[in-house]
């Protein structure tokens, strides 16, 4: 069945009115018209099952059939804090982090992030990665949107990671403590909302590093071979789904 995602001001009277590249979509590309059925959710985990009653170059208007409750959201809350690696490297970050079930993704310029973003980049590369957080729920079926927040500064980050029940920063340079023995301790307190602190190409310095487990915050390895930074957020992204019950079906 085709998803779509429209605005919640779009859904009205048992009507979802479809405009813009969604209407291009499902007229020029997908050449659904009248009589075909759609999914429709608005980003708030409510979907809907819909039927094309018209449908012309402005707009499309379905008819709601029925209405559900999406149930593909994790009970665990993963906010990604990540430090920004080059090129396409973020994007993949963000269309698998959503697929596995990230909540939400902070980019961090720490100190070693190579990639310079003056105020026009970072809107650009907002309005780019909020694209491919919808596209990539939409294709994995979720209802609700991964937000994709302005990038902030690592000091910045350290304090908003205040906010959550757990913070885990993943550190090749970790001797002792490994991701099992935290999440199982997780999995005891019942603790649901995760900030994730993964490091970009170079990785994070010792200052980072020390002004971070001076916060009392939990710092973990990942094994002893150093992973790239997409394999590295993807894998333990993978982990703390499946540690924290939530591949179960
Ligand atoms: N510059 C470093 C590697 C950085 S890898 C070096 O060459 O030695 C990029 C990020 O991936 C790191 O900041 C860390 O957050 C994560 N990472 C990669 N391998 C890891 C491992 N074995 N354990 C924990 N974190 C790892």
């Amino acid at each position: 069945m085709h998803r779509f995602m429209v605005a919640p001001n779009n859904i009205a009277n048992d009507e979802i009115t479809l405009e813009g590249d969604d209407l291009k979509h499902l007229r020029q590309v997908l050449r659904l018209g009248p009589g075909d059925t759609i999914h429709v959710f608005d980003g708030s985990g409510i979907e809907y099952e819909a039927s094309i009653i018209s449908s012309d170059k402005s707009r499309a208007i379905a008819r709601i059939n029925t209405s559900f409750q999406n149930k593909t959201e994790p009970e665990t809350r993963v906010t990604l804090f990540q430090g920004v690696p080059k090129g396409e490297k973020m994007e993949l970050i963000i269309q698998k982090g959503v697929e596995l079930g990230v909540h939400s993704i902070v980019p961090v310029i720490t100190s070693r992030t190579v990639v310079k973003l003056n105020k026009k980049d970072s809107e650009k590369k907002a309005e780019r990665w909020t694209k491919i957080s919808i596209e990539a729920a939409k294709q994995c079926r979720r209802a609700y949107v991964p937000q994709i927040l302005e990038p902030i500064s690592f000091d910045e980050a350290l304090v908003k990671a205040e906010d959550f029940s757990a913070t885990l920063l993943l550190y090749e340079n970790e001797g002792k403590k490994c991701l099992k023995e935290r999440l199982k301790c997780y999995n005891i307190n019942k603790i649901k909302d995760i900030a994730l602190f993964v490091g970009p190409e170079g990785g994070f310095t010792l200052e980072e590093v020390r002004n971070y487990t001076g916060k009392g915050y939990d710092i973990v390895s990942l094994g002893k071979r150093i992973l790239r930074v997409e394999t590295a957020t993807i894998s333990v992204l993978s982990i703390i789904m499946y540690e924290m019950g939530e591949m179960n079906l």
